[in-house]
């Protein structure tokens, strides 16, 4: 299909959503051009090449419960199956100098149903009294069932049902800090409960832990592309927006989009796929404007570093995933899973508040914390760190209040990122529900 005569509906960013956005209009017919600004597709989901291996710009961990980007990765013709490496819900946390032995805190069910999780969190506690064990249980299935109706921080929410000090430290704030890349006394209780329940009360195919077999490009942003081609939708990488324009007075094409360079492009419709503060600088700040821009301005954002290590062995022995407890980062994932067994990646979330350290000392520093945990890797030949500086929203307390609404004052103008999707932290299923979302209200509104 081409674009012939009419002008196309514009997706600008080609992030997971605007991929989304872009495959779900183009399927509908309508003619779509796709700009992104960088040279490769994926946005903060996209795969990238240091020392010539192809590695991501930073760990993507899924659960089963992400159904739209699972189904999305399906249509495509991805095996999700053999793209993903599967682990049962379940964490392994270790501290440093437990040289080879067991981890310090270990919290793996036979499934993820209340019954088989109170044995485990149980077990989990042999430190505490009886009396103690059973007020944490009793909290515990408390915030997976009782839905909350007021939103308040993690930390309060954690101490409000009973979860001992030792609980919060081994497993509660790691898994906060994986969920919403937000620190536990800041982040909103009623994302991460919403979370918890949409990956633990829908039974062990939901609650699975979906790491990539593959790098990220090859998962969804490149076999994207190649169907959005062969559709016929014509696509833009390298090519940075400046301006937006709205042209009430042609019927035909209701926005020009202004680059650096060439002429400006004629859109019929306008999916704004961009971080929040991309489109924030993008769209006017005019009166009736001003609730999208408060809405927008108020996402905030939240950094996550990714160190890489190169060790001069291969890796094979080091399990998928591990959590780091009092550390210098909070996850271990070995990238044999992906093909590049030399390499480790160590995951340091909300990584805002950091030491500022150059690169070469970071990644030194981490090599020398994590060999104090594992002895047995050695020492790298070589080391990365990359950092993403807005990684994620802010999840705090409230967010959920402050999100803009997709639709703007522009009609035919659809917002749509991961920061729009309520009730979820920034994640690959949040960019994608929202894809789908700002796709459909193009399509009612232009049948
Ligand atoms: C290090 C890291 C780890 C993460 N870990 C996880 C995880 O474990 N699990 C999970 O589910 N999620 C994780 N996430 C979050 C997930 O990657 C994001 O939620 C998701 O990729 C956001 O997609 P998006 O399409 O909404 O936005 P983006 O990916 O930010 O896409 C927006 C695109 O718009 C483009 N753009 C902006 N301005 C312009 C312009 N003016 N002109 C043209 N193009 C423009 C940008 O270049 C970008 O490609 C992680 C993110 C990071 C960075």
């Amino acid at each position: 299909m081409s674009s012939g005569h009419s002008p196309p509906v514009v997706v600008l960013g080609a992030g997971w959503a605007g991929l989304t956005a872009a495959l779900t209009l183009a399927r509908a017919g309508r003619p779509v051009h796709l700009i992104e600004a960088a040279r490769t597709a994926g946005g903060r989901a996209r795969s990238l090449n240091l020392d010539a291996t192809e590695l991501d710009n930073g760990q993507h961990v899924l659960v089963g419960a992400c159904r739209a980007t699972l189904a999305q990765m399906n249509a495509l013709g991805v095996n999700t199956e053999t793209g993903f490496h599967t682990l049962p819900f379940g964490l392994r946390m270790f501290t440093p100098g437990q040289a080879e032995s067991p981890p310090a805190f270990r919290l793996e069910p036979r499934s993820p149903r209340l019954p088989a999780l109170a044995a485990a969190l149980y077990r989990a506690l042999p430190q505490s009294r009886f009396r103690e064990r059973l007020r944490a249980l009793r909290g515990a299935a408390a915030m997976l069932h009782r839905p909350l109706r007021d939103d308040l921080p993690v930390r309060d929410w954690l101490h409000a049902n009973h979860q001992p000090p030792a609980l919060i430290h081994a497993l509660w704030d790691p898994l906060c800090l994986a969920v919403m890349n937000t620190p536990p006394r800041h982040a909103s209780a009623r994302i991460f409960q919403h979370v918890l329940r949409l990956a633990l009360n829908h039974g062990p195919q939901a609650a699975r832990l979906l790491l990539p077999a593959r790098p990220l490009g090859t998962l969804f942003p490149e076999p994207a592309l190649q169907e959005l081609r062969a559709r016929g939708a014509r696509i833009d990488l390298g090519h940075r927006v400046t301006a937006l324009e709205s042209r009430a007075d042609d019927p035909t094409a209701s926005f020009r989009l202004h680059g650096r360079a060439g002429d400006p492009l004629p859109a019929r419709g306008l999916i704004l796929a961009t971080t929040p503060a991309a489109a924030a600088r993008l769209l006017p700040a005019s009166r009736p404007w001003r609730p999208t821009q408060r809405g927008l301005q108020a996402m905030g954002a939240r950094s996550i570093c990714t160190v890489y290590l190169r060790y001069p062995h291969p890796l094979h022995e080091v399990a998928p995933l591990q959590g780091l407890l009092d550390q210098h980062g909070q996850w271990l994932i070995p990238r044999h899973l992906t093909g590049a067994p030399h390499w480790l990646a160590v995951v340091i979330s909300a990584a805002d508040d950091l030491q500022a350290l150059t690169a070469p000392v970071r990644w030194r520093t981490v090599a020398h914390s994590l060999a104090e945990t594992f002895p047995q890797l050695g020492t790298p030949e070589a080391g990365h760190t990359v950092c993403e500086r807005r990684a994620t929203v802010d999840a705090r307390t409230g967010l959920d209040g402050q999100r803009p609404s997709p639709r703007t004052p522009w009609r035919g103008c659809i917002l749509a990122g991961d920061y729009l999707t309520h009730a979820l932290p920034s994640t690959l299923e949040a960019a994608v529900q929202s894809g789908l979302e700002s796709a459909h209200l193009f399509l009612e509104d232009h049948p």
